[in-house]
């Protein structure tokens, strides 16, 4: 990881104990400070582990009564850090600007726990988080293969209208072309809002206290971005796969800069490179929501605008750019929004911040109707997508 403000690079080394030194001899005297935060922090991903290796939701009624009644005194700082805001945390121990940034930027969202922003910090220290040889289309590919080898179909280009239910009890689905198809059970990994408000239209006996949690809690943020392919040798200049550079002349606080050509040679042909650029999708988004279906036009000059500047502020950190451009993308929240049926092109689910981190069960009041996916679990992501995804699977097991 890679940090870049108008004082310098900050290269984040491997090892726990590495990235610490590094930071204390470079912000020498905020050496107390940073010793504080990552004592907490190794702490609390100590206790995570130990998490891990529980299973809550398979226990029966009693074991879950002993095992919330222990868990503060068996994951004290857990408890103690789980709605703390990691942002205040890093704020109360360090001064200098910079390291501040470092400290925070670690999990990108800038709200989380502490408990998160330590778990995050664990990730990028250890080097724990990776990108699919290929790029992520190869990870669907894979999942696509054995399912069909287990007999499995993919419908592609459709879309579900309805979820049919009969009582309190899921039947099958309704394609929006009027299709049905009976199921015994069904599993829903869309919108979670959707599946509720649109497929089970707002009923089919969902108590009133769930519809209004999906209402009232709030979204994860959505993304810009734009995905450029460039003939330019980037493996010359000194530029790393994950850069956050914080511009601090516009209205973007940080944009992600990430060359996953770098490391992947497959993505790219001999020379040519593929630069990812990201930001939050801003206020300045929002009313696009709106506004698009009067005027795609404006929509579109919108988008154009924000994507160059966002490719002007990227030309600070990789100079010669925007003449290199051969290929451009780009990505509002409105595009996630088309692709995925996310309300409001939320990333992953519902809102990470320290005050919400929500999430519903995955067994829900309609019998036979299980959900699985980013809405299912806090934080959402792809890894919590897969896990989901299997417990999924094995409660339909249970049930058929
Ligand atoms: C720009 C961006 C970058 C991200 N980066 C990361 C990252 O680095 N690491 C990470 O862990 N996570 C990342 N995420 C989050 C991650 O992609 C999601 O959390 C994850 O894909 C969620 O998987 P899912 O199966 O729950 O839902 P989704 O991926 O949203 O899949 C739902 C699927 O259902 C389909 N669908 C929806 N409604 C219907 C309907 N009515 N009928 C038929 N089909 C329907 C959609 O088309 C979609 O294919 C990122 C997200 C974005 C947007």
């Amino acid at each position: 990881m890679e940090v870049i403000t108008s004082n310098g690079k900050y290269t984040i080394p491997k090892g726990r104990q590495e990235a610490i030194e590094y930071l204390k001899n470079t912000f020498s005297r905020e050496a107390e400070g940073i010793e504080k935060f990552f004592e907490i922090q190794g702490r609390i991903t100590d206790e995570m582990y130990r998490l891990f290796k529980t299973d809550p939701d398979s226990m029966n009624t009693l074991s879950r009564f002993l095992f919330n009644a222990v868990f503060p005194l068996r994951f004290s700082n857990i408890a103690r850090y789980y709605r703390k805001k990691g942002a205040d945390i890093v704020d109360s121990l360090a001064k200098d600007r910079d390291l501040r940034r470092i400290l925070k930027i670690a999990a990108i969202f800038p709200n989380v726990s502490m408990m998160m922003l330590s778990w995050f910090w664990n990730i990028i220290y250890s080097a724990d988080g990776y990108y699919p040889k290929g790029g992520m289309q190869k990870v669907s590919d894979a999942l696509t293969e054995n399912l069909k080898k287990m007999n499995g179909e993919i419908l592609y280009g459709k879309k579900v209208a309805k979820i049919v239910t009969e009582g309190n009890q899921a039947k099958g689905i309704m394609l929006s072309d009027n299709t049905i198809i009976n199921a015994k059970t069904v599993i829903s990994n869309a919108d979670a809002r959707q599946t509720f408000f649109e497929m089970l239209n707002g009923d089919a006996g969902v108590p009133q206290k769930y519809l209004d949690n999906l209402k009232r809690w709030r979204l994860s943020e959505s993304f810009f971005y734009v995905y450029l392919g460039v003939d330019m040798d980037l493996k010359g200049l000194s530029v790393n796969p994950i850069m956050w550079y914080f511009p601090e002349k516009d209205r973007h606080d940080f944009i992600g800069i990430g060359i996953p050509s770098l490391s992947d040679k497959g993505l790219a042909p001999e020379g040519k490179h593929v630069v990812i650029i990201g930001a939050f999708g801003d206020d300045s988004a929002r009313p696009w929501f709106e506004k698009e279906k009067l005027d795609k036009e404006e929509y579109k000059k919108w988008k154009e605008a924000t994507a160059d500047l966002l490719i002007e502020l990227t030309e600070d950190v990789i100079p010669g750019l925007k003449k290199h451009i051969v290929v451009k993308e780009t990505a509002s929240p409105l595009t996630f929004c088309r692709y995925t049926l996310n309300s409001m092109g939320a990333s992953s689910g519902w809102s990470m911040d320290a005050d919400q981190q929500n999430k519903l069960p995955q067994k829900t009041p309609i019998k036979n109707l299980f959900l699985a996916g980013h809405w299912t679990f806090n934080p959402g992501g792809v890894p919590s997508a897969f896990m989901t995804g299997r417990k999924a699977a094995e409660m339909v097991k249970k049930a058929l």
